[in-house]
């Protein structure tokens, strides 16, 4: 049974059927409530999506309740940096949410980013 508050599950979310295993991916730390797996389209040497198992919209999506969820996917963040051996210098952790922050994939998704200088602000 989905968690009551998981809400629709839009057909087909690509998320959704990675964390199901029905679409392959590198996936580099799983939990129960989450899953670590490589971005597809890698913007830096690290970079890796941490997303929740069940189905969460974006952090918009967030409400009371969801606060083990988000500690769980930080700590994995922090796991899989580590792991990684680049993260050392730093790395940057990413939620977009909506079309101007370019979100692209409705289901939530936090971005860990490093091994080499990040410029900021952001383009
Ligand atoms: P957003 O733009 O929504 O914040 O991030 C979506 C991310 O998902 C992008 O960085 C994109 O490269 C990645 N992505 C899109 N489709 C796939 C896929 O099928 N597999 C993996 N591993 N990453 C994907
Ligand atoms: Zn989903």
């Amino acid at each position: 049974m989905p968690d009551a508050d998981a809400g629709a599950v839009p057909a087909g979310c690509l998320f959704c059927r990675i964390a199901a295993g029905d679409l392959p991916a590198r996936v580099v730390l799983r939990t129960p409530r989450v899953l670590a797996f490589e971005d597809v389209n890698p913007q830096a040497p690290l970079h890796v999506l941490v997303v929740p198992v069940r189905h969460v919209e974006s952090a918009a999506a967030i409400s009371e309740g969801d606060g083990e969820l988000l500690e769980e996917m930080l700590i994995a963040a922090r796991e899989v940096a580590e792991a990684s051996g680049k993260g050392g210098g730093g790395y940057r952790l990413v939620m977009n949410v909506g079309d101007d922050a370019g979100n692209t994939v409705p289901h939530l998704h936090l971005h860990v980013v490093g091994g080499r200088r990040l410029g900021w602000p952001p383009g």
